[in-house]
């Protein structure tokens, strides 16, 4: 195998490769993806580091729910509590963005009765931001609400039951194709 396309196909998230290399191997496409997609992330994480000082600066400007950086989707927020400042994450490559509060990452919606957000009974902290329009959703941590800091990527794989609620209530935070993106 090319390992060196391998990582490059990894990054750019192309499934439909991985689908025929494990047909043709016999292994499992899913478990291969996820395991490589794993090995990657320490080097994405140093790759980001010596740019992550320039994206969070105020005059960065990145209207897109894609990490700047490694090109991942960002699946969860946060919000700081010092300002109510929404910030993307990507789990990849552990970088922060800037990013409206009250608008779809998605489909850039920004209508106030269109985008709502829902949580769990005794936990405000974790809230689930969903588009009527487009149907997405998008997990967030809202600092106000709970702990100052906590460990985003940590957070992302403790709230899966969010991912559940909103795929229950018919959302999705896979359709990326069908979306435009901002
Ligand atoms: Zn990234
Ligand atoms: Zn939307």
């Amino acid at each position: 195998m090319d390992f060196g396309e391998i990582a490059s196909r990894v990054i750019n998230e192309d499934y439909k490769f991985f689908e025929e290399l494990s047909a043709a191997k016999g292994f499992s496409s899913e478990l291969a993806y996820f395991l490589l997609d794993h090995a990657l992330r320490p080097f994405l994480r140093c790759y980001a580091l010596p740019y992550q000082l320039t994206v969070a600066q105020e005059d960065f400007h990145w209207e897109m729910s894609i990490c700047p950086i490694c090109g991942s989707p960002a699946n969860f927020s946060r919000v700081r509590a010092e300002d109510g400042q929404r910030f993307l994450f990507c789990e990849h490559c552990f970088t922060e963005w800037r990013s409206k509060y009250l608008s779809c990452i998605y489909c850039g919606n920004t209508e106030p009765n269109t985008i709502k957000y829902l949580m769990v009974e005794g936990d405000d902290a974790h809230q689930l931001f969903v588009c009527e329009k487009c149907k997405g959703y998008l997990k967030t941590f809202d600092e106000r609400k709970g702990r100052m800091k906590t460990d985003l990527f940590i957070a992302g794989i403790e709230t899966v039951y969010l991912d559940l609620i909103a795929e229950e209530e018919g959302y999705t935070n896979k359709t990326e194709n069908e979306r435009n993106l901002n």
